[in-house]
């Protein structure tokens, strides 16, 4: 297995010594410069696909939900351009509103977006979506050209600046562990082929093209009326007028005999009426969570506790009231509460992250170990939770193994103040560089 930084040297060193591959992209049939092979899309997506999703707090405790919304997609890879992908779809926790494909056909819809959606149809439009994003080869086209691999390189570094605080502020980390870094910006191009694609996929699945103009007519509305909760999804996916307009016109001109196909509002409806009936408590976390980005923790507090007075048990309410209570300086509450995550869903790196930056508040730098090696556990392909194990050993006066992992995080991560305090620490230990 090549780490991500491994892949990047032998993508840039392959680059420069002109072993550059051509392939036939599989929707248009032309040739096209592409350095990045099937199997290491989906190595890449193995490996960053994780990451992301636990971001956006892992995939929700609800079977059917998940079930409903893999139907849904694999009734659309059967007409797609690359249907032997290993796709695979789940509806993540996340509050605000996202949807998102990996390379290799990991594809997530968070429950924001779910629980707005009012038909299959629509819902059908957006995974068609994400799954010609996969057909198009859209994320490797990128890669090959270069401007993913300045986005893979930028984003490694702005992921791993955003989860640093400064070292005596270790507690107030509250972007959880650095998450899209595949997830490039797609260009308008990529993004009108794959509205294209997806209505194609939807109408040949026998959704009618409606749901693709009633998604974009939701979008465009939201993000209208208030564009900071639209403003994840839009990062990766631009958005404008225009594409629903678009929408419309590729419905008359190419669909018109299917746009008569009654839309499947029952079945979405009740796949998802658990997530509609929390619908207030979705909307405050989308907002504690952009309280906890403006650094704003008694808001976010407040409203975590209010989203959590509607859904007591929410994973990521229990997350963000915990970051929000470290963010307030209330170590001991914000531990407490992240063990109550961490029993709603054992084993999910968010709640072991938040419970390991309260011990280490608290100098419980024992608990701090276990919890960042449960983090590093789920997560291996993440560094950050090798510093926090390394510091929290240091906290203990256990210079081997804190030597070791500070070692193990200087492999991946060169620049930043974590980077600055473990080779400090290390020089001053006499392991030497
Ligand atoms: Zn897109």
């Amino acid at each position: 297995m090549l780490t991500r930084r491994q892949f990047l040297v032998a993508m840039a060193g392959m680059g420069a010594l002109g072993l550059a591959g051509c392939a036939t992209n599989p929707v248009t049939g032309k040739n096209q410069l592409m350095l990045v092979g099937e199997d290491q899309e989906i190595r890449l997506d193995r490996q960053q696909s994780p990451v992301q999703f636990s971001a956006d707090f892992g995939p929700v405790p609800d079977a059917a939900l998940n079930a409903y919304v893999t139907q849904v997609g694999m009734a659309l890879v059967r007409h797609c351009h690359r249907p032997h992908m290993p796709y695979s779809f789940r509806v993540v926790n996340a509050p605000y509103v996202n949807a998102y494909a990996f390379p290799g056909g990991s594809i997530a819809v968070s429950r924001g977006i779910l629980a707005r959606l009012e038909s299959e149809d629509e819902l059908a439009a957006l995974l068609g979506h994400e799954i010609a994003h996969v057909s198009a080869r859209h994320t490797a086209a990128r890669i090959s050209s270069g401007t993913v691999l300045q986005v893979l390189l930028g984003g490694a570094a702005a992921a791993v600046g955003a989860a640093q605080p400064r070292l005596q502020d270790l507690a107030g980390t509250v972007a959880g562990l650095g998450a899209g870094l595949l997830l490039a910006k797609y260009s308008r191009d990529d993004e009108r082929e794959a509205d294209a694609l997806g209505m194609a996929y939807m109408t040949a699945a026998g959704y009618s093209p409606q749901g693709m103009v009633a998604l974009m007519d939701m979008l465009r509305g939201l993000s209208r009326r208030d564009p900071g909760l639209v403003e994840v999804l839009f990062s990766s996916h631009p958005m404008s007028n225009e594409r629903y307009a678009d929408a419309q016109a590729l419905m008359a001109q190419q669909y018109a005999s299917a746009a008569h196909r009654p839309l499947r509002r029952e079945r979405l409806l009740e796949a998802t009426a658990r997530l509609r009936a929390i619908q207030p408590a979705l909307a405050r976390l989308e907002e504690a969570q952009r309280a906890l980005g403006q650094r704003q923790a008694a808001k976010a507090q407040a409203l975590a506790q209010q989203a959590l007075s509607f859904a007591p048990d929410d994973y990521a309410g229990l997350v963000l009231l915990a970051r929000a209570q470290l963010m307030a300086d209330e170590p001991a509450a914000a531990l407490h509460t992240a063990r109550r995550a961490q029993a709603v869903s054992p084993g999910e790196a968010q709640g072991s992250l938040t419970a390991g930056l309260a011990a280490v508040q608290l100098r419980r730098f024992e608990d701090a170990v276990r919890e960042f090696t449960a983090v590093h556990q789920a997560l291996p392909m993440t560094p950050s939770p090798l510093f926090l194990r390394g510091y929290s050993y240091e906290g203990m006066g256990r210079r081997a193994e804190a030597a070791t992992d500070y070692r193990r995080y200087l492999a991946q991560v060169h620049q930043g103040e974590w980077a600055k305090h473990a080779q400090r620490r290390l020089l001053e230990w006499g392991y030497g560089r």
